[in-house]
This record gives structure tokens, C-alpha cells and sequence, in this order.
């Protein structure tokens, strides 16, 4: 005779949206078989072997009667092992082996070794953001997993080493005392701005980046400092808030790039994919459920490419609605599922196939034909999306050596950090000008640095979205001035990082 159905919750992601999972088992008179029902996913369905063998080996009673484990909502992907603990729950509530009450008012999730161990999982701690989010109070959660878990307000975390733990916390004999979150850590120093010589227009270019969140085009020859200015223009971004720094170690949780034990980040993410990169590892995919890509990942950082025409046109062009929504959305049959991805892309590029385009140094060898072709490569609404373009020029040794140093970053930071406040007080918390709304930004726009812009448009031939683009620079350059209103002056700085760039026949 059965002993009633007993229910324990799961959680499932579909990208970083959290779903409640209610595993249900019962016991029944029949042959002692398992049934699982609503795992569509392989992984899941060895769970049902995983979960018998750890609850034999751990010197509990597995039923020598029918078990059936439902799964529900049936329609909804589950996938990996996070649901080994709540259906191992499940079974030893339906077996009178741990109290049903306590078994139905719990919230698990967590993979069991054959030992009955419990470990923790790939995107452990998106899995405890999601049990918050679904008006759990209290989770348990592998042990290692725990100071990790401990991170997210507004949860107890009880942590579980093996199924005796678990048993004794079902039955309420575990005591758990208050757990230390995992450290906020700052990370390696970043290379200061203080050692690039020179280059006074790209050292500009990174601060108004740094500043709005504009994205950047660096061109020029090889060994003119492209990568050292991207690395620079990460030191300048502000420290992520603690729940921002949850919100990237989620993501990078949930690709497996992170472990429970890891120290928290609060320096933003820099990743710089190499050119081979295929669209499904920059914006994710893959398949089954699709992972979070490198923009993902960079998501409130930095995403450098560098030699942005060596990538393929078709994976630049699955940046475009990604670059301008702040996140990717990926279809699936099943499933519509986004995760965020707002990033200060900067791109890096030789001004032509041989590099040495403009080059005093060395002379080109191209053809005029390569040139545009490879120009050709960087689509016009790509471009259109790179706020600031900035050409530099092969530093010459004497300013490597004996040049001045420039500003320091801590210097730079600070105005970035004034700037950054300004705009987040006049838009919204955590707005960048990046992300103005474009009738607001005119409002404290002065009509005759509207009229500049036009003006200047007409001569660049760019588009109605470049005009708005380019106010949101010039917003940038007043409000690193201390500035309430945009002028003409503002409008002109911001209008000469669309300059066309090198000529073909120079
Ligand atoms: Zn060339």
C-alpha cells in the first residue's frame, strides 16, 4: 500500500530565469522497478540510477516495491543533476524514511555521488539565486557549496555533506550555525594608464569610454598599443556592487567557469575571445540548452576583439542586436531564452591587410581592391554601433622612452566614477549614457549644439541612429566637464571620432 505522495522542490533555469520544480514520488505494491516520468534529458534519467545506488550504499531502504518519480511541470527542460537531491528527498519521504511535512516544505538541489555524497553543480549558485527568487526561505545545498550560497540575501542555506546530514536535517537534528559568505576579492592590479605615452587622443577616447560605456574602434598598424589601451580602459571601469558581482559570477557559474569555493569578483569582467571564435562561443548556443557566450561573460566588463575583420562577418553580425538590447536572445524549439549581456565592446583592427596602412615606418603592400574589401568586412551597422573610432599612429621610440608618463588611472577613475554618478542621477540608477533615452538626452541638449550635430551628419553621411549615438558622446564629454547642459563645443569633440578613417590612397 502506498504511503501517499510525497514533494520536494527543485529549481530549473531556462538562461537565468529560475522554474520551480515540484519532485513527486510514490510508492506503490509491484515489481520494485523505478519509474521517472517528465525527464525529457539523459542526465536526469541517470539520476533515477544515481539516486538508488546512493541511498542503498548510504545504508538506507531503497522500496522493494513500485516507485514512481514525477517531475512537473512535464513541459518544462530539465537538465543536469542538480535534481538528484530533491528526488532522493522525494523517495525517502514516500518511504517513511524521513518526515513528509518537513520533506514538503523543502527546497533542494544538488548532485549525489554513488556514495551518497552530495556535490555541488554546474551553475550551483544561479540554482540559489532561483530558489530566493521562487519564495524559498531555506535551501538545502551541498556543503561545498555553501559559503557560495551564503551569498544570496534573504536564504538560509543548509548545507549537506551526505544523506545522513540530509536525514538528520529533515528530521530537524542539524543545527546549522550562521554561514560566512565567500570574500569579495579585487582581484590583480590592473596595468595603469600612467604607462602608455603619447597616444593623447586614445587615452582620451578610453577615459569617454570608460565614462559613458561607448563602445570603441581602435585602428592602426601592429605595436601601437591596441591591446595595452583595452586593458587600460578595464582599470577605469568602477568596482561591481555586490549583487552585480552575483549577477556575472552566475553567469559564469552557470558555464561552468566558476566553482562554489571561488572568491566573489568585484573587478567587471574582461574577456578578449580569440578571432576564430565561432557565433555560438561569442554569443552562445550550443547544443541542448545554449550556453552563455563571451559577451555573456563579459557582461558589465569589457569584450575585446581584436583584429575585428579576421572574424567571419556572419558571427560580427550576431552581435549587433546583443550589442544593442544589453542582452542575447537565443531561440530554441522549446524555449526563448536570454541572458544579459551588456558589455563595453572594444574592437581592434590593422587599417588594412598588411597592417601598415598610414604607417610612416613601414610602406603598405596592398592593393586599393583588398583594402576596401577588407574595410567591407566591418558591416555599416556594426560600425554604426562603435561610438568612438580612434586611428593611432605607431608611437615613435622617443616617446616609448623618455615620453612623460600621462594621468594615472586612480586620476582618470575618479573623474570616470563623477561622470558615471552624474548620468545615473539625471537617467536612472546604474544608467550609462550609453543607454540615454534619446528624447531626454536632447532635452539637455542646447539647440545650437543640435544644430552643429545636424549639420555635421549631413558631412559624415551617417544615419538617424549615429546622430543620437553621437549626442550620447557628447553627453559623456559634458558631464566629465561637471556640465548640466550639452553645447556646440561638446558636439564637435564628439562628431571627430567619426571622422572617416585613413584614405585608401594614402
Ligand atoms: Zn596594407
Amino acid at each position: 500500500m502506498g504511503r501517499g505522495l510525497a514533494v520536494v522542490r527543485g529549481i530549473a533555469l531556462v538562461g537565468l530565469r529560475p522554474l520551480e520544480v515540484r519532485v513527486e514520488a510514490t510508492c506503490s505494491p509491484g515489481l520494485p522497478v523505478l519509474k521517472l516520468v517528465g525527464l525529457p534529458d539523459a542526465a536526469v534519467r541517470e539520476a533515477g540510477e544515481r539516486v538508488r545506488t546512493a541511498i542503498q550504499r548510504h545504508g538506507l531502504r531503497w522500496p522493494g516495491e513500485r516507485v514512481v518519480v514525477n517531475l512537473a511541470p512535464a513541459d518544462l527542460p530539465k537538465v543536469g543533476s542538480s535534481f538528484d537531491l530533491p528526488l532522493a528527498i522525494a523517495v525517502l519521504a514516500a518511504t517513511g524514511q524521513v518526515p513528509m511535512a518537513a520533506a514538503s516544505r523543502t527546497w533542494a538541489c544538488g548532485e549525489l555521488g554513488l556514495d551518497g555524497s552530495v556535490r555541488a553543480v554546474t551553475g550551483q549558485l544561479p540554482l540559489v539565486a532561483g530558489a530566493r527568487q521562487l519564495g524559498a526561505r531555506e535551501l538545502l545545498v551541498p556543503a561545498g557549496a555553501a559559503a557560495e550560497a551564503a551569498l544570496v540575501t534573504g536564504l538560509t542555506p543548509v548545507p549537506v555533506t551526505d544523506l545522513t546530514e540530509v536525514v538528520a536535517a529533515l528530521e530537524g537534528r542539524r543545527r546549522v550555525a550562521p554561514l560566512e559568505p565567500v570574500r569579495p576579492c579585487p582581484g590583480p592590479a590592473a596595468p595603469d594608464l600612467a604607462d602608455v605615452r603619447g597616444q593623447p587622443l586614445a587615452r582620451r577616447a578610453v577615459e569617454l569610454a570608460a565614462a559613458g560605456g561607448h563602445h570603441l574602434l581602435l585602428t592602426g598598424p601592429p605595436g601601437c598599443g591596441k591591446t595595452m589601451l583595452a586593458e587600460r580602459l578595464h582599470g577605469l571601469l568602477p568596482d561591481l556592487t555586490t549583487d552585480e558581482a552575483i549577477e556575472v559570477a552566475a553567469i559564469h557559474s552557470l558555464a561552468g567557469e566558476r566553482r562554489p569555493d571561488d572568491p566573489l569578483r568585484i573587478r567587471p569582467p574582461l574577456r578578449a575571445p580569440h578571432q576564430v571564435v565561432s557565433a555560438a562561443a561569442l554569443v552562445g548556443g550550443g547544443a541542448g540548452v545554449p550556453r552563455p557566450g563571451e559577451l555573456s561573460l563579459a557582461h558589465r566588463g569589457v569584450l575585446v576583439l581584436d583584429e575585428l575583420l579576421e572574424i567571419p562577418r556572419a558571427v560580427l553580425d550576431a552581435l549587433r542586436q546583443p550589442l544593442e538590447r544589453g542582452e542575447v536572445v537565443l531561440s530554441r524549439a522549446r524555449a526563448r531564452i536570454s541572458y544579459p549581456g551588456a558589455v563595453l565592446l572594444v574592437g581592434a583592427t590593422n587599417p588594412c591587410p598588411c597592417g601598415h596602412l598610414g604607417d610612416p615606418r613601414r610602406a603598405c603592400t596592398c592593393r586599393p581592391d583588398r583594402i576596401e574589401r577588407y574595410r567591407a568586412r566591418l558591416s555599416g551597422p556594426l560600425l554604426d554601433r562603435l561610438d568612438l573610432q580612434v586611428p593611432l599612429q605607431p608611437v615613435a621610440r622617443a616617446a616609448l622612452v623618455d615620453g612623460s608618463p600621462g594621468e594615472a588611472t586612480a586620476v582618470v577613475a575618479a573623474r570616470v566614477a563623477a561622470a558615471r554618478t552624474a548620468a545615473a542621477e539625471r537617467w536612472e540608477p546604474g544608467r550609462l549614457n550609453r543607454d540615454a533615452d534619446a528624447a531626454l538626452l536632447r532635452r539637455t541638449t542646447t539647440r545650437p549644439a543640435l544644430a552643429r550635430l545636424a549639420a555635421a551628419l549631413t558631412g559624415l553621411g551617417a544615419s538617424a541612429r549615429a546622430f543620437d549615438r553621437m549626442l550620447r558622446v557628447a553627453r559623456t564629454i559634458a558631464d566629465l566637464e561637471g556640465r548640466e547642459v550639452v553645447g556646440p563645443g561638446h558636439v564637435d569633440e564628439a562628431v571627430a571620432y567619426r571622422l572617416p578613417p585613413v584614405p585608401v590612397s594614402a
